[in-house]
C-alpha cells in the first residue's frame, strides 16, 4: 500500500503513475488517481498500476496537481468501487488512505443519517464525507476540516485530500502509517516513502503523528492537530536511485 502526490509545474499523472510503481514492493491489490484541473476526475482499477494505466491511456489526464493510491483491503473486498481515491458525497472532495478507521461503522451510519450516500464497503470513504459534513457545518476551510476531522476519527492513517474548491492545494495528514514530503524548485511531492521523490529532490521532510500539511500558494506549512503551526525539519538526503 502506498501514496504519491504532486502539486507543481510539471504533469502530475506521469510522476504519480511513476511513482506508485516505485512503492509496488509494499504489496496492493488495486490503484488509482485523481487529478485536479479545474474539475477532480478519480480513475482506479483493481490490478496492478500497469492495468490502470492501460485503463487511463484514452482519458484525459492533464493536471499539475494530483494523487495516487495503492490499496491493501482491509475494509471491503478488493474491487474497482473500494479502490482509492474516494469522493465525497457531492464529489468535490477526494481522498487517499493507508491504514485503517476503527470507528468507522459509528461514523458512517452517523453520515448516512446527515444524507450522506455510500458507494464502497470502505472505512475510507467514511473519512472524506466526515471532511464533507463538517466543512459544510463549520463553513471552514478544507484545512480546518480535515484538521477537525482527525479529532473524530481513530485509528491509522496517512491521507490526502483534494478539493475542487480549493484549487492549487493539497492537504495531508498522519498518524502511525509513514509520510514524506519532498521539496523541489516551485514543486511538493508526498510519498509513504522516499523511493517515488528522490530522483526529483533530495530535500524531504519527515511527516510526523497528527501534523497536518498544507501546501499552497508555493509554500509548505505543518500544523499540529491543535492548530499549531510547526517549523519543519528539512533533511537533505544521500540516496543512490
Ligand atoms: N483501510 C483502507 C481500505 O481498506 C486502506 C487500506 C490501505 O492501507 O491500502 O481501503
Amino acid at each position: 500500500c502506498g501514496i504519491v502526490a504532486y502539486l507543481g509545474h510539471r504533469e502530475a499523472c506521469p510522476i504519480i503513475l511513476k511513482g506508485l510503481r516505485r512503492l509496488e514492493y509494499r504489496g496492493y491489490d488495486s490503484a488509482g488517481v485523481a487529478l485536479l484541473n479545474g474539475d477532480l476526475n478519480v480513475f482506479k482499477k483493481k490490478g496492478k498500476v500497469s492495468d490502470l494505466e492501460a485503463y487511463i491511456a484514452d482519458k484525459d489526464t492533464h493536471a499539475n496537481v494530483g494523487m495516487g493510491h495503492t490499496r491493501w483491503a482491509t475494509h471491503g473486498e478488493p474491487n474497482d468501487e473500494n479502490a482509492h481515491p474516494h469522493y465525497s458525497t457531492s464529489q468535490r472532495i477526494a481522498i487517499i488512505h493507508n491504514g485503517i478507521i476503527e470507528n468507522y461503522a459509528a461514523l458512517k451510519t452517523h453520515l448516512q443519517q446527515q444524507g450522506h450516500t455510500f458507494h464502497s464497503d470502505t472505512d475510507t470513504e467514511v473519512f472524506v464525507n466526515l471532511i464533507e459534513e463538517i466543512q459544510k457545518q463549520n463553513a471552514c476551510s478544507l484545512e480546518e476540516a480535515v484538521r477537525l476531522a482527525l479529532h473524530e476519527v481513530v485509528g491509522a492513517y496517512a491521507i490526502v485530500v483534494l478539493s475542487k474548491d480549493a484549487p492549487n492545494q493539497l492537504i495531508a495528514a498522519r498518524k502511525g502509517s509513514p509520510m514524506v514530503i519532498g521539496i523541489g524548485e516551485g514543486e511538493f511531492f508526498i510519498a509513504s516513502d522516499a523511493t517515488p521523490i528522490i530522483e526529483y529532490t533530495n530535500e524531504v521532510v519527515y511527516v510526523n503523528d497528527y501534523e497536518i500539511v498544507v501546501i499552497r500558494d508555493g509554500q509548505l506549512e505543518i500544523r499540529s492537530k491543535e492548530d499549531v503551526s510547526q517549523t519543519p525539519y528539512i533533511q537533505r538526503l544521500e540516496m543512490e536511485l
